[in-house]
């Protein structure tokens, strides 16, 4: 995008993939944020697309395929929020055409798809690429962040998450409890500590009777990174009770602790309750909306900052570990190389 004179345009962004969080982020990027319309959209079934942005703008054109979106002479930046194995493809298309592009998590679903984007990027010469990796545009978060950095732990040694959904349908396989859903914790927990991982391990404790033949579930994540803090998460998507996530951190002085979501207390027939979460979308909704605007801002100053390519591969290097942990029950190396020059 031509960045001179270009701020009190809005940016032009075509949407691939219409599904629950492409949809989300039309809804967000039309009525929530500043400086954005959605122009154009595409999903396997065209009629989806329509329908998804015609409420929002019914001037959008839907496309058949999302190359034509990239390609759209109106579209400025493009948004993919299709099925995690067809990012890639897109992200790699994006960058030939030279445009700004916000991928949802995973960047890629192998590491040889992360490296050929950063590759691609850099041959660019410039960042194209945001991943949509939004906890760390949650405040609860950066809190927990800065009390760390600020020492209000002393030298940080353990830390305990958790990573709960209601419940999770029939094609969501064991696998899945990594690439879909850990890798969160796998690009927040590294960027929380400022730390890098390098081995992990996988246990599967009694199984919930909520689950199904695929899928192994709950399980325990146990991560070690560089400066010797251990990590465990817990990884339970048929909880039942809610959407939950937690997260303390145990420093050698003191612990901090994510807060659950404001809420109301009731106090009601003798007891004193706070309702759970259970729709993945709320619990951070504003992250969400911070994150987009970065990028929104980011494309119109032809500078984007959020969560890069490099997010993408570390992240995706680290979920495959733990997938490979997952098959072998033994603890597996995580091997990161040395970040290149235009990620650091
Ligand atoms: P979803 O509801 O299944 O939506 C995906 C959409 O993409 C569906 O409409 C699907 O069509 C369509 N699609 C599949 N292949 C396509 C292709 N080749 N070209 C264009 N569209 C295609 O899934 P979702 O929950 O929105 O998730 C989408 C992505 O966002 C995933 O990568 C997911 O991990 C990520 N996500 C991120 C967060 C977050 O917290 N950051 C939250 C949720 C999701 P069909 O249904 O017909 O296959």
């Amino acid at each position: 995008m031509n960045t001179t004179n270009q701020h009190d345009k809005k940016l032009r962004i075509g949407v691939i993939g219409t599904g629950a969080i492409g949809v989300d982020h039309i809804r967000r990027c039309t009525h929530t944020l500043s400086g954005a319309e959605i122009v154009a959209v595409s999903d396997v079934n065209i009629d989806n697309a329509k329908k998804a942005v015609t409420p929002h703008n019914p001037n959008a054109k839907a496309y058949e395929s999302g190359h034509d979106v990239i390609n759209a002479e109106n579209v400025d930046a493009v948004m993919v929020t299709s099925w995690g194995p067809t990012h890639a493809e897109y992200v790699l298309s994006a960058i030939k055409a030279g445009k700004f592009v916000f991928c949802e998590k995973p960047l890629a679903t192998t590491i040889e798809d992360c490296d050929k984007i950063i590759q691609a990027e850099q041959a660019h010469g410039s960042r194209l690429v945001q991943v949509g990796f939004m906890r760390p545009y949650d405040k609860d978060y950066r809190a927990l962040r800065k009390m760390i950095a600020d020492g209000a732990i002393g030298t940080p040694l353990m830390v305990h998450a958790a990573h709960r959904n209601q419940n999770v349908g029939e094609n969501y396989v064991t696998s899945m409890a990594i690439f879909d859903t850990l890798i969160h914790e796998l690009d927040v927990l590294r960027w929380l500590l400022d730390d890098d991982y390098i081995s992990a391990q996988v246990i599967f404790p009694r199984q919930t009777s909520h689950t199904h033949a695929k899928l192994r579930d709950p399980q325990i994540v146990l991560l070690e990174t560089k400066s010797g803090v251990r990590i465990d998460v817990e990884v339970f998507v048929n909880c039942q009770y809610g959407y939950d996530i937690q997260c303390s951190v145990v420093g050698e002085k003191g612990i901090v602790s994510l807060p659950d979501p404001a809420a109301v207390a009731l106090r009601s027939d003798a007891k004193l309750s706070t309702p759970i979460l259970t729709d993945w979308k709320e619990r951070f909704i504003d992250a969400y909306d911070i994150e987009i605007q970065e990028f929104i801002d980011g494309c119109k100053t032809g500078k984007i900052k959020g969560p890069s390519s490099w997010n993408g591969y570390v992240a995706a290097v680290a979920a495959e570990a733990c997938v490979k942990a997952q098959e072998t029950q033994a603890k597996e190396a995580i091997s990161i190389p040395e970040r290149p020059a235009m990620y650091k």
